[in-house]
């Protein structure tokens, strides 16, 4: 490493010199052009910290900002991927049963076969309990269920989507600045 010294310029300011450059013209910041001593001269001068100042550059950041998004993208849509997973593994696992229809049509077979007096017994449970009372058939209940994760599925689908989009634009984004520099 060579040894810089300042050599004072005629408008106050100081121009880093290294030991190479003695004997040759300098170009102060001002503009002004400044023979720098020969090396016995120079050696008399102020030191200089090693780098010289005009080719010192602030070291680039290593973590970009479009790294980052790529990284918390990756990390959304893994999360996101896991947890549709999940809830399509839910859904394969609910026993919704019967469909509608064929519910319907056990409702109506099993009064078919009622005689009177169950017909109106069952009526007048009906009419004081009302439907609400009796806990709902599980196929209800997985149906509601079912509902459920299948919106939560397609939420955690479009989320997915947007989280890949994100880090495809920024994987771009940083492949282009990679290949600016
Ligand atoms: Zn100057």
């Amino acid at each position: 490493m060579s040894q810089n010294y300042r050599l004072p310029c005629s408008c106050g300011q100081e121009i880093v010199v290294q030991t190479s450059q003695a004997g040759q013209n300098v170009t102060c910041a001002c503009g002004r052009t400044v023979e720098a001593p020969r090396l016995r001269e120079l050696r008399l001068l102020a030191p200089a910290e090693a780098v010289p100042r005009t080719e010192y550059r602030a070291p680039v950041a290593q973590v970009s900002f479009p790294r980052i998004i790529f990284v918390l993208s990756l990390i959304g849509l893994v999360a996101t991927s896991l947890y549709g997973g999940l809830m399509f593994l839910g859904l394969q696992s609910l026993d919704l049963g019967m469909s509608e229809e064929q519910l319907a049509q056990r409702d109506s077979e099993t009064i078919d076969k009622m005689n009177l007096e169950q017909l109106w017994g069952a009526w007048v449970s009906l009419r004081s309990d009302g439907l609400g009372l009796e806990a709902p058939p599980p196929e209800l209940i997985n149906r509601y269920r079912s509902k459920q994760l299948r919106g939560a599925l397609t939420t955690s689908g479009i989320v997915a989507a947007a989280f890949a989009t994100c880090g495809a634009i920024s994987a771009a984004f940083s492949l282009q600045r990679k290949r600016r520099r």
